[in-house]
This record gives C-alpha cells, sequence and structure tokens, in this order.
C-alpha cells in the first residue's frame, strides 16, 4: 500500500507543474546525487535565430539561405525551425528527394539534382568533407552541395533565465556532480557550462553516447545514490529511459518524450528540480 503522505506529495508538486507518473518516484527523489542536463531546450531556451549566413563565393546569401531551409523542410528540430523562419517563404516540396535527418548531425537530402548536406562538423567528416575553422559564439549549420563545402549558417540560442539558480540551487541541496550532455559543438558547449557553473560538461555527443555517459556514471557511484537526466526529449528518449529518474520538459518536449519521462515539468523551467527535489523532502518528513 501506498502512504497516503505520498498522495498529498503529488498532489503538491503538481500544483507547482512538476507532474510526478509514481509515488516511488517522488520517494527515490530523495536519494537524488547526480543531476545531469541536456542543453537545448532543457538549460537554453531552444528556441534559435539565425544570426549570420556566408557562402563560399560561389553562393549568395539567399541562395545558401533557401538550400539551408529545403534541405531542413522536413525536420522539427529547432534549428530547423529557425532556419525555415529566416527564409520566410513557402517551400516547393517536390524539389526535395531522399529526404534523411541524422540524430545529433543534421540532414542529408537531394535537392533538384544536387546532394545537399545541412548539419554539424561530424555530419561534414562522416563524408570527407572538411570545414574551416569558425570562431563564434553559437551553432553553426554547415552546407555542403555536391560535397563540396559552401558556407555555413549561425545560429544562436540563449540561456533560460533561471538556468543559473536552478544550478545554484542543486547544489545548496547537496547534490554531488550536476552534469551537462550536449550534441552540439565543445566551444559552445564550455561557454554555457562556465555561465551556469556546471561541474561537468561533454560536447559532440550523439544520443547513444548520452547513454553511454551515464553508464560511466553508473558504473562510479553507490546504487543508493540516484541519478536523474533531465532533458527536452527530443532525441533523448534512450538517455531518460536509462537514468533512475528521467524527467522531461512538458511544454518543448515531444510526445515521445513526455511519455518515456517519470517526471515531467509543465513549465519548462530547469529551477523546477530543485522544488521537486526540496518537495520530496518535506513529503518523506510527513510520511515516516
Ligand atoms: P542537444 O544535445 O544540444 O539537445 P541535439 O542532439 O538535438 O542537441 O543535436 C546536436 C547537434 O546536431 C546540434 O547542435 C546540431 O549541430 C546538429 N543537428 C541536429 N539536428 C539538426 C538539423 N535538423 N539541422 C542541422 N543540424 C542539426
Ligand atoms: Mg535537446
Amino acid at each position: 500500500s501506498i502512504p497516503l503522505g505520498f498522495f498529498g506529495g503529488i498532489g503538491g508538486a503538481s500544483k507547482k507543474g512538476i507532474l510526478v507518473k509514481g509515488s516511488n518516484y517522488l520517494e527515490a527523489l530523495n536519494d537524488v546525487k547526480y543531476v545531469v542536463f541536456d542543453k537545448t531546450g532543457t538549460l537554453t531556451k531552444g528556441v534559435f535565430k539565425v544570426t549570420r549566413i556566408v557562402p563560399e563565393a560561389s553562393y549568395t546569401k539567399e541562395q545558401l539561405l533557401l538550400y539551408a531551409a529545403l534541405a531542413e523542410a522536413h525536420s522539427a528540430h529547432p534549428i530547423a525551425l529557425s532556419i525555415r523562419k529566416a527564409y520566410g517563404h513557402s517551400i516547393d516540396q517536390t524539389r526535395i528527394k531522399k529526404y534523411q535527418e541524422i540524430a545529433g548531425q543534421g540532414i542529408s537530402v537531394h535537392i533538384d539534382d544536387c546532394h545537399v548536406l545541412a548539419g554539424n562538423e561530424k555530419l561534414m567528416r562522416s563524408h570527407q568533407l572538411s570545414v574551416p575553422p569558425v570562431h563564434e559564439m553559437g551553432t553553426l549549420v554547415y552546407i555542403a552541395i555536391n560535397h563540396t563545402f559552401a558556407g555555413y549558417l549561425l545560429i544562436s540560442d540563449e540561456i533560460k533565465e533561471d538556468a543559473k539558480e536552478a544550478i545554484l540551487a542543486l547544489k545548496k541541496l547537496g547534490i554531488k556532480k550536476v552534469m551537462m550532455l550536449t550534441g552540439d559543438a565543445k566551444h559552445v558547449a564550455l561557454a554555457v557550462g562556465k555561465r551556469l557553473g556546471l561541474d561537468e560538461v561533454h560536447a559532440e555527443l550523439l544520443p547513444h553516447q548520452k547513454v553511454e555517459q551515464l553508464d560511466q556514471l553508473f558504473a562510479q557511484k553507490s546504487s543508493k545514490e540516484k541519478l536523474i537526466f533531465v532533458g527536452d526529449g527530443i532525441n533523448d528518449t534512450p538517455v531518460l529511459a536509462r537514468a533512475d529518474i528521467g524527467i522531461a520538459m512538458g511544454g518543448l518536449g515531444s510526445d515521445a518524450a513526455i511519455e518515456a519521462a517519470d517526471v515531467v515539468i509543465m513549465t519548462d523551467e530547469p529551477s523546477k528540480i530543485a522544488t521537486g527535489l526540496a518537495l520530496a523532502k518535506r513529503t518523506r518528513r510527513i510520511v515516516y
């Protein structure tokens, strides 16, 4: 049987926008010692804006943006939405063939008779393409047309207003390690990590590599110490499932992630993690 106090705890959490899918998760929140965050959509807003378009000499900015928008026509990734928004016109779907989205990398597609790649350095490297080094703050989407580098778009995201206080609150609650795992580039990840005071940052990870990072943590810690993963769910379903407690952002998150998660933060605020931990402690005091 479930002690009645847990229902109070779950009800209290839901009033704060924290949906706990069972009293066992509320109880497990008491023993959390490791908190692992995804970056995009979780610690950052996941609302991207195209801030620069830098074509190679053989293309204009308009042409590069058009190719990027066509390549991203079918993707639900926040990066894709920002590119389509920057393009601003409707897209001729009949020009798009052999569309392929590669999680954590980008898009490979045929547009008219051209093969187009749109994505990060990893995507380019996997097609034996090298890209010039770019030192700009933001996510770069490189474009290659017919196996030749054609330019890049710079896309900027913002850190959520409560992200810094969210990390601070977790440390005050005695969390041993607050980590961030991201598929984004190293320089972006390190800048965010420094701004937020994170203990550890791992970048350029594919979804399965995020799971491997959790496995490493599981190997180091005692089984009594619980581990949370917090993600917006785009590509994060496997890692949400691997954590002791998987927490999804409910507003931005995908349906699959909300389904896979044990706890859902309806307001998308990372500071609600500490709120949930504190509430779990209060509930335990009431129940026992
Ligand atoms: P995160 O772990 O930060 O949430 P993702 O795993 O969703 O990021 O994506 C990791 C990286 O893969 C992105 O930063 C981007 O460089 C690249 N990427 C993923 N999807 C796309 C796409 N549709 N178009 C371009 N690049 C993409
Ligand atoms: Mg994400």
